[in-house]
């Protein structure tokens, strides 16, 4: 043995080369922390004085390496230029050690090589993968730029056109296309990995394969003339700019970063590189968007030790009731390979969620996301059924019939006596409380609700909701079947609205003030789509439903009068009562038209709608940006922060990625309570203290008061 590290060890293959293995002692995958970067630099140097003719580097974990860690990264982003220079440079220097060698180094890439380990790949000289390759350089989307020698030796190994649709992208690309562009040298079956590699080494080593030449190709400008460069990099920073837009600003300095460096020679390069990743580290987006990703590492942590908490697994479920959320959950089930029975009163229904799920699997064959077989096999996973047989073998059941306590009360009722004893009952629904409906069963200690966001399919967020009888089981069990589906699961504590419509409803009310005050409704939307919301309010309230939204809203009224009730007519009310229920009736406060794909669109607002209004509204007054963003934000945050403050949420990062994943909130952003930290509690206070006159929710709580008494940030770093 050469070396052995903690997380890498050096053993002799022959006596003429050696294999560099990563082997992270915790956990299940191979990450870039200081350890390893500084045990590599150790085992490097030791290669260095030993002699060795060739170098393999392998990982003993399923994946290669997964990239940097970036709990430990991310913090050092506030501290300044130089520490953040100072992390680039130990990486930097060992793969360029690692590239200048005086012996060929072949890398085996099996399963994940991602940021930092696809990096390391780069600046090996042959790089060797198998069918369960997936490799890439995801850095903007954390908004910044890879740091470790991406964004110059990916343009000069596989073109420009390739570097900048993997890097502006950050999408993970499978072993064949890496193929393809050069990025592979050959893709092998998964057990023939370590064979093929280590032939490659001993082909360099005899002198059959040119690697110096390769090696060459990467340390030298890019080969082409100056226009060609110019058409190259000006088409890609215009296409790059119209995917990312103005909120992510990483994936074009990247692509601006590989045009100053496209004539350079690498040293030279790489400072390029280093310059913009400073200056991206340090961008708000970049600790937004890295302090996301942790808090998305939390939360599925958190879910995951919930569901090992469980005495047992989803095998067989249930779904109560055929209709949108019914549909789209029982196929969220059988897609993810979890049996599910669908339930409902009436044949439509069935046939209705059926449609759904045939719909949504029929694209994703179209778009060859799956195979007509597999489209098969989901189908066969969803059992449509008027009777409760077999109800008895269940482990969950989902209750989504329609929003009314006394039709899902006896529903609640009857399936608790068809099930078994242990079988836990969720309900999907919005807004009425858990407490409440469990009042009619027998074993309200085997209920909770299970609430997804519609469409299913897309929406990540499910919250799972813990009355006061709900036992741990229950709570565990349902995560872990949120888990099982793909979703990402938040346990909130009941109240009305839970979680996400509590915040989501004093915004439209923020919102409704603003129409009453004379703000013209499509301006409210297009500022604050350009703030970051991926629709405005009002289109929002269409896209949801105008009566929904007035059902709800109506219930969080009866339950915080003082903050949410409301003496005046709203705008979204006029709609309601003139039956413009927003898209389903293609006509809301826009109208919606189908398009020739068979799609809704929106069509600009309809003279009726101002005619609707007028009664109801104030003198058209010019509200400034910055007005409309304070009181639309406003109430949310203070809900949000009263949510945290009673432990309806636990954590401040399980409510931000409640809003983001659930919302959509602008990730950018990072969430509610990352932005206020970025903005600062004092300019939260000052843009209350003008329109205290508006209300409670305009009103910081006690919270809020004692975090800016304390200057006490809701995140430490
Ligand atoms: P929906 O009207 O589309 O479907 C309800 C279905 O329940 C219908 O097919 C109906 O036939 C069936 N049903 C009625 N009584 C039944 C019974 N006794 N047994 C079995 N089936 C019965 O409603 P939806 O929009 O799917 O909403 C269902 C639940 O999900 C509601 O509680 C709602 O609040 C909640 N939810 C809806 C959304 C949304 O955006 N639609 C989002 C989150 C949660």
């Amino acid at each position: 043995m050469v070396y052995r590290g903690q997380n890498l060890s050096i053993k002799p293959i022959g006596n003429q080369c050696a294999e560099l293995c990563f082997d992270a002692k915790e956990g299940s995958v191979n990450i870039f922390n200081r350890v390893t970067t500084e045990e590599l630099a150790t085992a490097l140097e030791a290669l260095y004085q030993s002699n060795i003719q060739g170098l393999l580097i392998t990982s003993a974990k399923r994946g290669f390496i997964a990239g940097a860690d970036i709990g430990e990264f991310g913090p050092s982003f506030v501290q300044g230029p130089e520490k953040i220079a100072g992390i680039l440079k130990t990486s930097n220097e060992n793969f360029n050690y690692l590239e200048d060698s005086p012996f060929p180094v072949i890398v085996a890439i099996n399963g994940f090589a991602l940021g930092g380990g696809c990096e390391l790949a780069l600046a090996c000289d042959y790089r060797i993968g198998c069918n369960s390759t997936r490799i890439g350089l995801p850095e903007t989307k954390l908004g910044i730029i890879p740091g470790w020698g991406g964004t110059v030796r990916l343009p000069r190994l596989a073109g420009i056109e390739t570097a900048v649709e993997w890097i502006a992208s950050g999408r993970e690309q499978n072993a064949d296309a890496a193929l393809k562009v050069g990025v592979l040298d050959a893709v092998v079956a998964d057990e023939l990995l370590h064979k093929v590699a280590l032939r490659t080494l001993h082909r360099c080593v005899e002198g059959k394969l040119d690697y110096l030449c390769r090696r060459q190709q990467k340390q030298l400008p890019l080969r082409h003339n100056s226009t060609e460069l110019f058409m190259a990099f000006t088409t890609s920073k215009a296409f790059v700019f119209g995917q990312a837009g103005k909120h992510y600003p990483a994936p074009l300095a990247a692509v601006a970063a590989m045009e100053k460096a496209a004539s350079c020679m690498r040293e030279e390069a790489l400072a390029i590189e280093t310059q913009t990743f400073i200056e991206m580290a340090q961008t708000p987006e970049a600790l937004a968007l890295s302090g996301l990703f942790m808090g998305d590492q939390f939360i599925s942590k958190k879910a995951r030790s919930l569901a090992k908490q469980s005495d047992k697994s989803v095998e067989y479920s249930a779904v109560l009731g055929a209709g949108i959320m019914g549909g789209g959950i029982a196929y969220q089930s059988a897609l993810k390979g979890v049996p599910v029975k669908m339930k409902d009163i009436a044949l439509d229904g069935l046939n209705l969620g059926l449609a759904e799920a045939n719909k949504i699997l029929a694209k994703g064959v179209e778009r060859g996301r799956i195979s007509p077989v597999q489209m098969g096999e989901v189908l066969n996973r969803i059992e449509p059924t008027l009777s409760y047989d077999g109800f008895d073998k269940l482990d969950i059941v989902i209750e989504a019939v329609v929003e009314n306590p006394k039709v899902k009360h006896p529903v609640l009722k009857e399936v608790e006596e068809k099930v078994a004893k242990d079988t836990i009952i969720a309900t999907n629904t919005s807004t009425i409380s858990i407490n409440y409906l469990a009042k009619i069963l027998k074993r309200p200690e085997n209920f909770c609700g299970m609430h997804f966001f519609n469409p299913v399919h897309a929406m990540p967020l499910v919250e799972v909701i813990r009355g006061s009888e709900t036992s741990d089981n229950a709570i565990a069990l349902t995560v872990a079947y949120a888990n099982a589906m793909g979703k990402k699961a938040v346990v909130v504590k009941d109240c009305p609205g839970f979680l996400v419509n509590r915040v989501l409803f004093p915004y439209f009310l923020g919102f409704s003030m603003l129409v009453r005050d004379g703000a013209d409704f499509q301006q409210v939307d297009r500022v604050m789509e350009s703030w970051g919301w991926p629709m405005g309010p009002a289109y929002l309230l269409d896209v949801i439903g105008i009566d929904t939204c007035i059902h709800a809203e109506t219930v969080l009224a009866e339950a915080f009068p003082v903050r949410m009730g409301r003496d005046y007519v709203s705008a979204t009310e006029a709609l309601f009562k003139a039956e413009r229920l927003g898209q389903k009736s293609q006509q809301g406060y826009y109208d919606y038209r189908l398009d020739k794909k068979g799609k809704l669109s929106k069509a600009p607002p309809s003279e009726v709608v101002s005619e609707l209004l007028k009664p109801h509204v104030k003198a058209a007054q010019d509200f400034s940006d910055e007005d409309i963003i304070a009181r639309m934000m406003i109430p949310m945050v203070t809900e949000l922060a009263r949510c945290l403050e009673e432990g309806i949420v636990d954590t401040p990062a399980e409510a931000d990625m409640a809003l983001i994943y659930g919302l959509g909130f602008p990730p950018f952003k990072g969430g509610i309570f990352r932005w206020l930290d970025s903005i600062s509690l004092e300019k939260l206070a000052d843009m209350a203290s003008v329109h205290q006159g508006l209300g409670e929710l305009y009103q910081l709580t006690n919270g809020i008061q004692q975090r800016l008494t304390n200057r006490e940030k809701y995140y430490p770093i």
